[in-house]
């Protein structure tokens, strides 16, 4: 028998069980306790039923809520990029091509510095609520570079990504189909063993449609799951790549066409917002409003990159997904924590329901509405990962 441990006194409980509470997709519980049961959820209900456990944590009215699930980061590199953000800031427009510049400071960094950089962002991402991770490469760019970040990244979380097709590295500038060999070949075999998805940057001055078909293919064929960086920087096939190869996501969607919007609903590929880099490079927001009308399912996520966006911070975009893309505070916390388990296609997080993975965040508050309500507030008192604090 694993210890339990219950969790009681909580004001409001988030479940994202529509079958349990008030009925909506958030299935909030109030005057709610949980209980852990090893590194699962053992019960949910009504404080007053609560059994007894082997242990008791009384969080005193606070709200709590399940663990954030942040589908989309790019952990794994070294150096930062503050000028380029400051220049930026002062009027230079954001291109694929900065990545170049970090590709050259991890291919230089040795592997315990990589290692110890993404500790550090787990950290922070740990205090901030996140118990689930999606971190890819693609700041390595060689098949040696893209095989140790990935075995890097395999180190913190089961939601590793193959990305050699984040941007094509200066030297196959004048050579790009090779590059695109390179991946779908050596590259993609060394990369294979670490990886669960991949992933490629389908932009202008990134990878065309025809590439991105190939390179999604390739890894498919060796039994990864697709998804896409899609529609960022301007209209273009990213969704429609995205959609054709059956993608668990299409991440960025800010710029799409009608027909884009239907396909996202009707190939159930999961939208992948990221409200941190339009912030981060003063671009205009992607239209969740007309996404959710739609029917298509959003997710939030951070994209926390040394480049466009380098915040570790969920709470962060769900502030931004409510005030600046008119989602409601429900819609923006589902988005977040069930939303990113359906990118990542995983039913064991996202939830507090029985079975499910006792990944939670303690709020600092009486409601998670205070997470959208209260920007820029450091609300997350408590995260917990499989049962255990991690923060
Ligand atoms: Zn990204």
């Amino acid at each position: 028998m694993s210890p339990s441990a219950l969790v009681t006194n909580i004001g409001e409980l988030v479940t994202n069980d529509p079958s349990l509470g008030d009925g909506s997709p958030l299935g909030l519980l109030l005057d709610a306790a949980l209980v852990i049961d090893g590194a699962l959820i053992g019960w949910v209900g009504s404080r007053a039923d609560a059994p007894a456990a082997d242990s008791v944590l009384d969080v005193d009215g606070a709200a709590v809520i399940p663990g954030f699930v942040d589908s989309h980061s790019h952990l794994v590199f070294a150096g930062d990029r503050a000028e380029e953000f400051a220049a930026r800031m002062a009027g230079r427009p954001y291109s694929a091509g900065g990545i170049r510049s970090t590709v050259e400071a991890t291919r230089q960094a040795p592997d315990a510095t990589l290692a110890a950089n993404v500790a550090r962002l787990m950290s922070e991402l740990a205090r901030q609520g996140t118990t689930t991770v999606e971190i890819k490469s693609g700041y390595g760019l060689t098949v040696a570079d893209e095989a140790r970040s990935l075995a890097i990244a395999a180190a913190f979380t089961a939601e590793t990504t193959f990305l050699g097709a984040h941007v094509v590295p200066t030297e196959y500038a004048d050579d790009p189909a090779s590059y695109v060999d390179l991946v779908t070949g050596p590259m993609l075999t060394a990369a294979t063993p670490h990886a669960k998805w991949i992933d490629v940057f389908c932009e202008r001055g990134a990878f065309d449609a025809d590439q991105a078909r190939a390179i999604l293919a390739a890894g498919i064929a060796v039994g990864l799951q697709p998804r896409v960086h899609a529609n960022q920087l301007g209209p273009g096939p990213g969704v429609t790549v995205a959609c054709e190869a059956g993608a668990a996501a299409a991440d960025h969607c800010a710029h799409l066409t009608d027909a884009d919007v239907a396909n996202l609903r009707d190939a159930a590929v999961i939208a992948t917002l990221l409200p941190g880099v339009e912030f981060s490079t003063r671009s205009p927001y992607p239209d969740a409003r007309r996404l959710l009308d739609a029917g298509v399912t959003v997710a939030l996520a951070t994209d926390c990159n040394p480049g466009s966006c380098y915040t570790s911070s969920i709470p962060l975009c769900i502030a931004l997904a409510v005030r600046e893309m008119r989602m409601t505070p429900a819609e923006a916390l589902w988005a977040a924590t069930a939303g990113g388990a359906a990118a990542l296609r995983r039913d064991d997080v996202g939830r507090l329901s029985v079975g499910g993975s006792a990944d939670f965040a303690v709020l600092a508050a009486p409601s998670y509405v205070h997470l959208a309500y209260r920007p820029g507030v450091p609300l997350v008192s408590a995260t917990y990962h499989r049962g255990r604090r991690t923060a």
